[in-house]
């Protein structure tokens, strides 16, 4: 029975990096038939935030990595100091007594004499000076047998002796780490590389404790597309974020997906479904994933244009209400409908489709000077007339009084076609002029045309 953890510190918010360890074991468990832990280590009260739990939390759900059992470290420091004292009287531990003097030497330039006392003598010091219970690394080789990487040996007469329980009474994250492996029963270790240096100290703990040792997977780093480590700059962006910039979940976790494993055949796009069948952890890549934000982008753009309309519009709603909080909601599906397939994510949308939303538009000024230089008070004043005897306003009526009127202007489509998108929207791309005016709706394309029309040059 597979049982697998994914082991966040509340101490910041999630990023790709962990998201990416997330899936790869909550995937491993739903692949395998087998339980996915949430164990929040959470020892280090000072930086351990509540609002990062949240966020955290939230994150997991919004991505779909629900969870079979969830732990807490910082509950879980009586069971701890019971497996250290275990050590202690196997004489596999030792206790070491703390430097009396840290408190006084410890202190910044600025004390003085009187707060420095104060501070020794408080009785709370006394207590936080208890003695630390520390591991005695025996020198030997050991092996493991990476799921990805393959065998690695380790020669642990290097490594120092290891703090268990610290002067404070906390434990550490390698003890902690271990003590609750042991007892979930954790069968696979799957988290990043960074950790390798801290899997031979643990090992030797695993066995100290009488536990079984779990197999380990240790996945690559993902890098920034510079090759450097994911920085803010390069994509180490929170999931959250992701959320609020109008991201996909499905879309997402595609994506994540891709960092460092591959469906084969060249495939891109595939649903969770199908990873879970496909997914075996020893196909992860050895080398590290780079981050390319083009691909998420791409890939949000498909699932954005295969997502059912309505569906986008929830989500987009309570963006959109916030921005434009006049607009009613029934206008708003034809229009998203005609930029789905041409949006990275659903703020673009609201970026991009802005005309539809506002009263009075901005137009670009560079569009400005381009299209709208010249005089086309006769043109745009002749295509009013032409919309304004439409009995019915559909595009395909609206596209044949426009190849009439160039026809009868013996001018090609594009001198007019760009000017009347400027004049309209504000910009030079969007979607088919036609089906814009027809969405616009008769009065407002009207009201912008004949901004342009001077009475003297029609
Ligand atoms: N709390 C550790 C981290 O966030 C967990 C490492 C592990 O999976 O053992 O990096």
């Amino acid at each position: 029975m597979v049982r697998v953890r994914f082991a966040p510190s509340p101490t910041g918010r999630l990023h790709i990096g962990s998201a990416r360890t997330a899936l790869f074991n909550w995937l491993y468990a739903r692949a395998k038939k087998g339980s996915f832990i949430l164990r929040i280590e959470d020892t280090d009260r000072e930086r351990s935030k509540k609002e990062y739990l949240d966020q955290i939390l939230e994150s997991l759900k919004w991505l779909g990595f629900d969870w079979d059992e969830l732990y807490f470290q910082s509950k879980r420091l009586d069971i701890y100091k019971e497996y250290a004292q275990k050590l202690l009287n196997e004489g596999k531990a030792y206790l070491e007594k703390p430097e009396i003097l840290r408190f006084t030497q410890d202190t910044s330039p600025k004390d003085t004499e009187q707060s420095r006392s104060a501070r020794v003598q408080k009785p709370e010091d006394k207590d936080k000076r208890r003695e630390a219970i520390i591991f005695k690394v025996q020198p030997q080789k050991v092996k493991i047998k990476d799921l990805i990487h393959g065998e690695i040996e380790f020669d642990t007469s290097v490594i120092k002796d290891q703090v268990l329980i610290k002067s404070d009474g906390t434990a550490t994250y390698n003890f902690a780490c271990v003590v609750d492996d042991g007892l979930l029963g954790i069968t696979h270790v799957i988290r990043g590389d960074d950790h390798i240096s801290n899997t031979p100290k643990q090992i030797l703990l695993y066995s100290a404790l009488g536990f079984n040792t779990p197999q380990f997977a240790h996945i690559p780093l993902i890098l920034g597309k510079d090759g450097s480590r994911l920085s803010k700059r390069t994509g180490a962006t929170a999931i959250s974020e992701y959320k609020a910039l109008g991201y996909l979940s499905p879309a997402l976790v595609n994506y994540l997906l891709l960092l460092g494993w591959s469906p084969g055949q060249n495939r891109e796009i595939i649903s969770i479904t199908e990873a879970i069948k496909a997914f075996e952890i020893e196909d992860v890549n050895k080398t590290a994933a780079i981050f390319d934000l083009d691909k998420l982008n791409w890939i949000n753009n498909h699932y954005i244009k295969e997502s059912p309309t309505e569906e986008l519009l929830d989500l987009l709603w309570p963006l959109l209400q916030k921005r434009y909080p006049q607009t009613e909601r029934s206008a708003v599906s034809s229009v998203l409908k005609l930029y789905q397939g041409r949006i990275n994510n659903l703020l673009d949308f609201l970026d991009w489709a802005d005309f539809f939303f506002l009263d009075e538009i901005e137009i670009n000024e560079e569009a400005k000077a381009k299209f709208l230089e010249h005089d086309l008070s006769k043109e745009f004043s002749l295509f009013i007339e032409g919309l304004d005897k439409l009995e019915v306003f559909n595009v395909e009526n609206i596209e044949r009084v426009f190849r009439d009127l160039v026809k009868e202007l013996n001018i090609t489509s594009r001198k007019l076609i760009h000017p009347i998108r400027v004049a309209l929207t504000g910009k030079t791309i969007g979607p088919g002029l036609f089906d814009v005016i027809h969405l616009l709706g008769k009065e407002r394309v009207k009201k912008r045309l004949k901004k342009w029309v001077r009475e003297e040059n029609k």
